[in-house]
């Protein structure tokens, strides 16, 4: 079948990571909803604000899935070309999972959009060097094998002055609340995929991962070790997640 997108590299040390978002891919916008109680649409609208998306820039979505941010971000960017005018946004959406990116195809929400999809590798991005105006990557960075492999490949493909926006969950820095959201994503969020997907151990396994994630200092230093200057981060909900931004300059 010819899917319209590009097929670069899907196999790897990754097949753990497929086989979760092939068992999750039909059910997961509603999990997400689910899972967050609909607030990832509100931190996925924070970040898109921080970046702050121009008329006429070019997006790289990585692990973009459904397209969330890629739609989010050029939409941001219209707004600002209807009051300003210039050229339209444009955005790359590549994701390694070829049923994420079929699940995110949607001729009414694509309308009018200029989005590109590519299934490949965020290890090994198929592209030149300073191609993009931003890169994000929106709870993917947690599931790459080699995060810093990932990260310079952000770098290379970033123009100069480009940006690169990391939304991933991470760690509330409280204790209380870290107590209590521990406790919920532990106990009810393995049974909410069994529930909603029929699907346990998937859930389990993104749970476990996020525990396992670097905090966000730590995530930080190394995005400068990835070469990006002025790295910062912001806590969304007291740190369920967190939005890293670094520059190429
Ligand atoms: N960014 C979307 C959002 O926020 O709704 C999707 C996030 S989803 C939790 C994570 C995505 O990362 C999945 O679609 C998965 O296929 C993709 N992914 C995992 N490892 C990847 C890799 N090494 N390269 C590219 N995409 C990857």
């Amino acid at each position: 079948i010819d899917f319209g997108f590009e097929q670069v590299r899907t196999a790897d040390k990754q097949a753990r990571v497929k086989q979760v978002f092939d068992s999750v891919a039909r059910d997961y916008d509603r999990m997400n909803d689910a899972m967050s109680l609909g607030i990832h649409r509100i931190w996925k609208d924070m970040a898109i604000t921080k970046l702050n998306p121009q008329p006429g820039e070019r997006l790289l979505d990585v692990a973009g899935g459904t397209g969330d941010i890629a739609r989010r971000f050029i939409r941001a960017a219209n707004m600002v070309r209807e009051r300003r005018g210039g050229a339209a946004a444009s955005a790359v959406i590549l994701d390694i999972n070829d049923e994420m990116l079929l699940a995110g195809i949607d001729p009414v929400k694509d309308a009018g959009l200029d989005l590109t999809r590519v299934c490949a590798n965020a290890q090994r991005l198929p592209f030149e060097d300073g191609q993009f105006d931003a890169v994000t990557i929106a709870y993917g960075i947690r599931n790459v094998t080699d995060r810093m492999a990932a990260l310079r490949e952000f770098h290379r493909v970033l123009k100069p002055g480009g940006r690169l926006g990391v939304l991933e969950f991470s760690t509330p820095p409280e204790p209380l609340i870290r107590r209590f959201y521990d406790a919920y994503s532990f106990a009810v969020i393995p049974r909410l995929g069994e529930r909603i997907a029929g699907d346990r151990d998937s859930y389990q396994y993104l749970v476990e991962s996020i525990r396992r994630f670097p905090k966000q200092e730590q995530f930080a230093q190394m995005m400068r070790e990835a070469g990006f200057a002025r790295v910062d981060y912001a806590d969304y909900s007291a740190g369920v997640s967190a939005f890293h931004t670094g520059w190429k300059i």
